[in-house]
């Protein structure tokens, strides 16, 4: 069931039977149907009609919004849209792009997965210390140096709490270097990530990183070096710590 309150919201007062049809009719009834067409299909036909009448204010931004909510990707509303051009007008098409590109700006690349880097292979190594799916792409050979490994986290995917220990030395560097991520101290608020972000991780803190919810993401992994170093692996980041970091 879709609730709506924009027509009362802006027109309750001037015109209440126009809010009512709005809010009740046309959001309550039509477009609340969705076991006969869902939500993404008529969010696109909406803003198809939309842009088709050249009307690109804010209730076209607000459809759009909606449409991304629904589920239209980054990747299909440009494909949309382009092809709207064609038989909307290429003007039309334009001005929606403007409004799309900032409702979308916060999406990241949906093709991107690894970066310069490269994805690597699953890391079932260590699935057991992960919620989600992440791959592995070691980089050096660490009988022989430093190691570094290209971590590439799926959406949502994180690795459980964890504490590097050393006796001495130690921790381990985070690199990052595609999408956007995660990082989180015990005790302390999280930390979002993106390429170019680097994040010292001291030896015998608990923390853990990962992808953000709709990204995916990559860091390398320095292993710095100490002595007696070891993993400690810990309890996962729960969804309900998770799925709040967004909100903030
Ligand atoms: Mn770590």
């Amino acid at each position: 069931m879709v609730k709506q309150t924009a027509g009362r919201n802006s027109l309750g007062e001037f015109a209440p039977k126009f809010a009512e049809l709005n809010d009740d009719v046309l959001f309550g009834e039509v477009w609340s149907r969705e076991d006969k067409l869902s939500l993404k299909m008529r969010s696109i036909i909406t803003i198809t009609s939309l842009i088709s009448k050249g009307i690109v204010d804010s209730s076209l931004k607000y459809h759009l919004s909606t449409a991304k909510q629904n589920g239209v990707t980054k990747t299909e509303m440009a494909e949309i849209l382009t092809h709207i051009a064609f038989y909307a007008g290429w003007p039309n098409a334009w001005a929606a792009f403007n409004l799309a590109k900032e409702i979308y700006a916060d999406e990241c690349n949906e093709e991107s997965h690894g970066g310069f880097f490269g994805q690597g292979k699953p890391n079932t190594a260590f699935a057991q210390y992960f919620t989600g799916n992440s791959y592995l792409n070691p980089l050096t050979d660490a009988s022989k140096t430093v190691f570094i490994a290209n971590v590439t986290f799926e959406p949502g995917c994180r690795n459980n709490w964890h504490i590097h220990h050393a006796s001495k030395g130690g921790g381990q560097l985070l690199i990052c270097v595609d999408g956007e991520g995660w990082y989180q101290e015990e005790g302390k608020p999280a930390q979002g990530l993106k390429p170019g972000d680097v994040v010292t991780i001291p030896a015998g803190v608990k923390h853990w990183h990962g992808a953000k919810s709709k990204c995916w993401f990559s860091h390398l992994a320095v292993e710095c070096p100490g002595e007696n170093t070891s993993n400690k692996w810990l309890e996962p980041v729960t969804d309900e710590v998770y799925n709040n970091l967004d909100k903030n």
